[in-house]
């Protein structure tokens, strides 16, 4: 039978636009559906951390970030209770500055490397079912344009379409872990605040901080227990003061003076699943096949952590494919092995049932795991871009 294309990407942001960039510079013909218009934003606070941000700068597109005025942070705060502890970035894999870039930058940043690397898009374009063929084998997709129905075939569909993934659900991925959603949080974008970096502070049922980002401007979370919630409502402006305040009076004291720009976003809590990885014709990328809470900040760099796994194992599938499972079962056991830690720890802070000393400790741990992640990336052999199409 032939195919399309061999890989269909559904989902074109930070998961699914580093795959398509990396299956397309390996020379595969691959196709990126995405629901929405591009450039777009997304809910969702956007500190990177080492992992992430040493992905971005492996994949040569760091810099069109910077160029994009996206602020280099080097200076963070943690604040545990009382206690802060303030440190520069450390020079590590390379890596010396974190960035928090506004979303419609970043991941228009990616999709623009993804077509540029060869892939074909179709936005504002939405998959509605998986195609089979007699054995169960997913060969391809409906998607909704307009009002018509297309039929687009290939030997891959890679489902990159975040938290409520409909690829996974049709494919029948099994969920193998999971934690409920405990911790709401909200954030806006404030004008005029002298933020001297990012500023993670964790003080008992309440965790809040600063991102500075783009257009000078500085994203303030406050995130809480589920339970809390309904205060926000009645008076969104003085209750987003008051978890600052019961975050620090010094981090209050930076925020106080800052203007909001915009409305407030958030979530009512999200809960964490780690997924199967792969079936027969597809695979699964980013918050489709893993989610765990924000409150570690680390969904967009293991979004990028993966991609890259992912988009190594599709490739030795589609060369050779009679090792598919060897190929795909790979990514997934070290998608799985890199992620427990992540998972747990960042379940437990957002929680909230934790002292300042224990939420210390496990932001620790966090910092190991990250440490481990980014020499896993630096140790995979090498896997130089291909001159010719596969
Ligand atoms: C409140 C909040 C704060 C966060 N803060 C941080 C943080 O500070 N740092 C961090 O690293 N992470 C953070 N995260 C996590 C981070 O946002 C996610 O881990 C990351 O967005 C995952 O990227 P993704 O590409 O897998 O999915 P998404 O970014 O969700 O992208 C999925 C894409 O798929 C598209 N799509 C969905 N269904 C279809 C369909 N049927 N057809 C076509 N397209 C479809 C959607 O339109 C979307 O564009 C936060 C998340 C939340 C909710």
């Amino acid at each position: 039978m032939s195919f399309d294309y061999d890989v269909i990407v559904v989902g074109g942001r930070v998961a699914g636009a580093s795959t398509a960039m990396l299956l397309a510079q390996h020379g595969h013909r691959v196709l990126i559906v995405e629901r929405s218009s591009m450039p777009s934003d997304t809910v969702s606070t956007h500190a990177i951390l080492r992992t992430g941000v040493l992905q971005l700068t492996r994949w040569g597109v760091i810099d069109r970030l910077i160029d994009a005025g996206t602020p280099p942070v080097r200076d963070i705060t943690l604040g545990f209770g009382d206690e802060r502890i303030e440190f520069q970035v450390r020079n590590e894999h390379g890596i010396d500055t974190f960035y928090g870039p506004r979303r419609y930058i970043l991941d228009a940043v990616l999709f623009d490397a993804a077509r540029e690397a060869g892939s074909d898009v179709q936005v504002q374009t939405a998959m509605k079912d998986l195609l089979r063929q007699r054995n169960g084998r997913v060969q391809g997709i409906q998607v909704m344009n307009g009002r018509s129905t297309d039929v687009i075939t290939a030997r891959y569909v890679i489902g990159a379409d975040g938290y409520h993934s409909r690829v996974a659900d049709l494919a029948g991925s099994a969920i193998r872990r999971s934690h409920p959603a405990t911790n709401a949080i909200n954030y806006a974008y404030y004008e005029e605040i002298d933020a001297p970096g990012f500023w993670f502070q964790f003080t008992p049922d309440v965790n809040t901080g600063l991102i500075p980002t783009n257009n000078s401007q500085c994203l303030v979370f406050a995130g809480r227990p589920v339970e809390l919630r309904e205060r926000f409502s009645a008076d969104p402006d003085g209750e987003f003061m008051r978890l600052i305040e019961q975050g620090g009076v010094d981090l209050a004291e930076r925020v106080r003076p800052g203007k909001r720009v915009g409305r407030f976003h958030g979530t009512n809590g999200l809960a964490g699943f780690i997924r199967q990885a792969w079936g027969p014709g597809w695979v699964l990328v980013g918050d489709a096949g893993y989610t765990k809470d924000p409150i570690s900040a680390h969904g967009i760099s293991d979004a990028l952590r993966d991609a890259e796994l992912c988009a190594r194992a599709v490739d030795k599938a589609l060369r050779n494919p009679e090792e598919e499972a060897k190929a795909l079962d790979w990514y997934e056991t070290l998608r799985d092995g890199l992620s427990g830690r992540l998972f747990e720890e960042s379940e437990a802070l957002a929680r909230f049932e934790w002292s300042p000393e224990e939420a210390s400790a496990r932001m620790r741990v966090i910092s190991d795991e990250v440490r481990a992640e980014c020499e896993t990336l630096f140790s995979l052999p090498d896997w130089a871009p291909a001159l010719v199409r596969a």
